[in-house]
């Protein structure tokens, strides 16, 4: 079983790469990369339990790109983490985190809700990689939302009060890092953009003509019938199909389970059939 797109405490994970790998593979997987966001910094542990596990693995990262003032998701698998462009591509998106991080905290401030700056901080393990996970974190341990879903839907996400707008990496220019690196870029899930027909058709051919490769078909806890359309949507662009469970912790049933995607659809054409790090 395959599971191309998950997280660890190196971005906003719960449990730190080496623990990833151990509970994707009593979980039955058998294919695996690690996807922090902005971050290759827990490739190396990885891929040593992975080893160790005589589990397949490709080196993985998600990065926030801006397309046309939305946050899009840009997967990159199975490239070389020394690749020097690619390196500074990821520093620059991590740099403004710091300061989104503020910006954000200000807003929750105006709104009677103090200390999200330091409250953040505190729960990300990697300082640099402060994410609205941790925000939202903040806002539960302090009880000023019952869970990760509200302090979304009322605060932090896209368009909500305290929400910031943010430039992260070009779409193109993230492409281009990612195979210039040897990898393969993938829109990671297409199905939670909420695009138009057409928005979804200029996205895919920008990031087709970019260089980008694959669309994840299936993500987290889609539906059959999400699988099934973007099989088909795949297919009309010419893209291969990816897989991820998005796995952030344990026992969050917003995601799926993580080293244990579902099959794809027949029609599909597996991104992995052209890793070089894994033979499978
Ligand atoms: P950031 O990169 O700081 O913008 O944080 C984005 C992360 O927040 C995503 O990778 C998800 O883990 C989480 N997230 C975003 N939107 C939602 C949502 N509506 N519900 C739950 N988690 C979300
Ligand atoms: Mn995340
Ligand atoms: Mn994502
Ligand atoms: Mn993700």
């Amino acid at each position: 079983m395959i599971d191309l797109h998950c997280h660890s405490t190196v971005s906003d994970g719960k449990l730190p790469p080496a623990e990833v790998v151990r509970l994707a593979k009593s979980n039955g997987c058998t294919l695996l990369s690690l996807t922090d966001h902005d971050h290759t910094g827990g490739l190396a542990e990885a891929r040593a339990e992975a080893e160790r596990l005589g589990l397949a693995f490709v080196n993985g990262v998600e990065v926030s790109v801006t397309w046309r003032g939305r946050t899009v998701h840009i997967v990159g698998l199975d490239f070389d983490e020394h690749n020097e462009s690619l390196q500074n591509l990821l520093v620059r998106v991590r740099q403004g985190r710091l300061q989104r991080l503020e910006n954000i905290a200000t807003k929750l401030a105006k709104k009677g809700i103090n200390g999200a700056y330091e409250g953040a901080l505190a729960l990300a393990a990697n300082l640099e990689m402060a994410s609205r996970t941790h925000i939202a974190e903040f806002l539960i341990q302090e009880g000023h939302v019952r869970n990760k879903q509200q302090a979304f839907t009322k605060y932090l996400g896209d368009g909500k009060s305290c929400s910031v707008k943010h430039e992260w990496a070009d779409l193109a220019e993230c492409v281009a890092a990612i195979t210039a690196a040897g990898g393969i870029a993938v829109i990671a899930h297409p199905m939670r953009y909420d695009l138009s027909a057409t928005a979804k058709r200029n996205l895919f051919e920008e990031f087709k003509a970019a260089g980008g490769a694959a669309i994840e078909v299936h993500s987290g806890n889609c539906s059959k019938n999400d699988r099934l359309n973007y099989a088909l949507l795949a297919e009309r662009y010419g893209l291969l199909a990816s897989a991820g469970s998005d796995f952030h912790r344990p026992n969050d049933f917003s995601g799926g389970v993580l080293g244990a995607c579902p099959e794809l659809p027949e029609s599909c054409r597996p991104v992995w059939q052209m890793f070089q790090q894994a033979k499978c």
